[in-house]
């Protein structure tokens, strides 16, 4: 039986292939990273790194091809979605993580398919991928990173409150659309927030 880091190899270079040089060096921070949020929250730290090496596995393609993806196994497509079909590469993303390198834990697949927008009541793993694809060494630009950064390993609630507020702040002033579930996953962290102050 081949072990499992072995097919965390064979992922990795698959990814290499698939994927442009600057989002390549972006998984691999992702998946990192994640792995260190792994030890430092008690989470499985394989399940961080494949769900960190897919979750933009669907990223270097183009929109039309993530539309047939989706059109032909059947895969919702919103209107904000069809409007923006890079939101999509999440989708797509977890649905190739299962057909083409058999994930099947359930919690691996969610971290893809959730880490573009979050969900309200996330699981630790999906908290460690949102989180990661932010603070991964490879970015620079967003605004209270390095303060983020630190609060990722000591409170990861928080940091992933901030990042969602950073985040809908950026959305409005470039005007671009905001996908529902980012609203509904800040509304939920908020209070969330709220309620664990008081
Ligand atoms: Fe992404
Ligand atoms: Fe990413």
């Amino acid at each position: 039986m081949e072990s499992k880091s072995s097919n965390l190899k064979k992922i990795r270079k698959s990814m290499e292939k698939t994927l442009d040089s600057k989002r390549f060096e972006h998984t691999l921070g992702v998946e990192y990273t994640a792995a260190a949020l792994a030890m430092r929250y008690g989470e499985d730290i394989m399940k961080a790194q494949t769900a960190g090496l897919l979750h933009d596995c669907a990223k270097c393609m183009s929109n039309d091809k993530r539309l047939s993806i989706c059109e032909k196994h059947h895969i919702s497509v919103n209107k904000i979605e069809r409007k923006n079909p890079f939101l999509l590469h999440a989708k797509v993303g977890s649905y190739i993580a299962m057909q083409k390198f058999h994930v099947h834990d359930s919690d691996t697949v969610n971290a893809i398919l959730n880490h573009t927008t979050g969900r309200p009541d996330m699981s630790l793993l999906e908290k460690i991928i949102y989180v990661a694809d932010y603070i991964e060494p490879g970015r620079k630009q967003a605004p209270n990173l390095t303060e983020i950064r630190k609060l990722a390993f000591t409170d990861l609630d928080e940091a992933l409150y901030r990042i969602l507020e950073d985040t809908l702040v950026y959305l409005r002033t470039v005007d671009g659309d905001v996908d529902p579930m980012t609203q509904k996953t800040y509304d939920f962290y908020k209070e969330y927030m709220d309620n664990r102050k008081s």
